[in-house]
C-alpha cells in the first residue's frame, strides 16, 4: 500500500462523515440538467456570502455544470472536501469474451457505470482533472474514466455516424441516459492508429466525433514501448510522433500523457515537457497504470508526473487489492477521504483540518470551514 502517512493518519477521521446532510447541499443545487451554464468568473464573491449558493449564469463551453459560490457554512453542510482522494479508473478492452485479466466485458463496464452514477460519481477528463478544472455539482465526487491503447471496442462510428454498440462511447452514453447527472465524457490515450483506424480520414472522423462531445483524446506514445528501456531522444521521439498524429487529426496538442505499461523513462521531467525534430510538447500531467486513488491535484503533495490510476477490475488474484472493486468500496467505507465538490469552480473547500495539507499556490482560493 502507497497511500502516503498523511492520508492513514487522516483514516480515523473519516467515520464523522454523515452522508445524509449531504441531500440539504443537493437540494439547493441548480439542476444537473442546465449544462450550458458557466460561473461568472468576475461575479460578486463578497456580495453573495450571505447567501448558500448562487448559481451564475455566463455562457459555459466545456458540457460543465453551472457553478455556485459556496460559503463555509454551505461547505460544512455538504462535507466538501476537495483534498479528498479521486479514483481514476483504468480500462483497456471492452470485449465480450475476456482473454487477458485487464479486458472488461461490456457488461462489467455497463455495471461499474450504473455503480458509480448511483454512488453520486460524475466524469471528468483526465485533462480537467490534471489542470485542477474539476467542475462536478456540490455534494458530487469526480472520477476520471479512462481508455488506454486505443483499441476498436472503445469507439467506432457506424454507418449512420453513431458510435458503434457496446463500445466503451456508446455504453457511457447509455448510463449518461439513464443516469442523467452522470456526465458523458472520458480520456482515451491512443497510439499511431487510433481505435484501430489506419487511414486519415476515419482518425479524423472518429477524434473530432470524440472531443465534438467533450471526450479527450491524447497521447500514449507512438508504438507503446517501455519508456524506461529508451534512451531520451528516443523517448521524445515517441512522445513527438505522436502529438504530430493529433495535431494532424485537429485534436493536438495534447495536455496528457499515459506512460505506457505505467514505465516512467529514467529522466522522470522528459516524460512532462520536452522536444523532438523541432516540435515541443508540454503536458499537465502523466499518469501511471496503478494502483490507488489519486491525491486531489491541489494538495502539496501531488505529483503531476506520476498521477496515479486504478485498473478496473474485481477482488481476485492480484485485484484482491487495488482494483476498482476494492477501492470504491473502500472509498464507500471512507467517506472522509474521498473528493467531494462544493460546485464552486473558484473555491477549494476542505475541513480546518487539512488546511495544511493545500498546495500553496492554491492558498488565496482555500474555503476552510
Ligand atoms: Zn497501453
Amino acid at each position: 500500500m502507497r497511500i502516503s502517512a498523511s492520508l492513514t493518519r487522516v483514516i480515523g477521521l473519516a467515520n464523522v462523515a454523515v452522508v445524509t446532510t449531504a441531500v440539504i447541499g443537493l437540494g439547493l443545487m441548480p439542476s444537473d440538467g442546465a449544462p450550458h451554464v458557466r460561473p461568472d468568473l468576475t461575479g460578486n464573491a463578497g456580495a453573495s456570502l450571505e447567501g448558500v449558493t448562487k448559481p451564475t449564469q455566463a455562457p459555459q463551453d466545456a458540457g460543465q455544470p453551472p457553478g455556485v459560490v459556496a460559503t463555509p457554512e454551505f461547505a460544512r453542510q455538504i462535507h466538501a472536501n476537495e483534498l479528498g482522494l479521486v479514483p481514476i479508473l483504468m480500462y483497456h478492452r471492452i470485449v465480450p469474451k475476456r482473454l487477458a485479466s485487464i479486458d472488461r466485458t461490456p457488461d462489467q463496464l455497463r455495471k461499474e457505470l450504473e455503480k458509480l452514477a448511483r454512488q453520486g460519481y460524475v466524469p471528468i477528463t483526465a485533462r480537467e482533472f490534471a489542470t485542477g478544472q474539476i467542475q462536478v455539482p456540490a455534494g458530487k465526487s469526480p472520477v476520471v474514466l479512462t481508455f488506454d491503447d486505443g483499441h476498436p471496442s472503445h469507439f467506432g462510428l457506424d454507418s449512420a455516424g453513431n458510435p458503434k454498440p457496446d463500445t466503451a462511447v456508446s455504453i457511457i452514453m447509455d448510463v449518461s441516459r439513464r443516469y442523467p447527472g452522470f456526465r458523458p465524457v472520458a480520456t482515451f490515450w491512443v497510439n499511431r492508429a487510433p481505435f484501430g483506424l489506419e487511414d486519415t480520414a476515419s482518425q479524423k472522423a472518429a477524434v473530432s466525433w470524440l472531443t465534438g462531445h467533450g471526450f479527450e483524446v491524447a497521447n500514449h506514445t507512438w508504438a507503446h514501448p517501455d519508456l524506461r528501456a529508451l534512451p531520451k531522444k528516443k523517448v521524445r521521439e515517441q512522445i513527438t510522433r505522436l502529438e504530430r498524429l493529433l495535431v494532424k487529426l485537429g485534436v493536438g496538442p495534447s495536455k496528457t500523457l499515459a506512460l505506457p505499461y505505467g514505465s516512467m523513462p529514467r529522466a522522470r521531467k522528459i516524460a512532462i515537457k520536452g522536444n523532438w525534430d523541432g516540435t515541443r510538447y508540454d503536458f499537465a500531467g502523466v499518469f501511471l497504470a496503478g494502483a490507488e486513488p489519486s491525491l486531489s491535484p491541489y494538495a502539496k503533495k501531488f505529483d503531476r508526473l506520476a498521477i496515479q490510476r486504478i485498473q478496473s477490475n474485481g477482488k481476485k488474484g492480484e485485484c484482491r487489492k487495488w482494483c476498482s472493486q476494492y477501492w470504491l468500496e473502500w472509498l464507500n467505507k471512507h467517506p472522509g477521504e474521498r473528493y467531494v465538490s462544493d460546485g464552486d469552480p473558484e473555491r477549494i473547500s476542505i475541513p480546518r483540518r487539512l488546511r495544511g495539507n493545500i498546495d500553496p499556490k492554491r492558498r488565496p482560493q482555500v474555503n476552510a470551514y
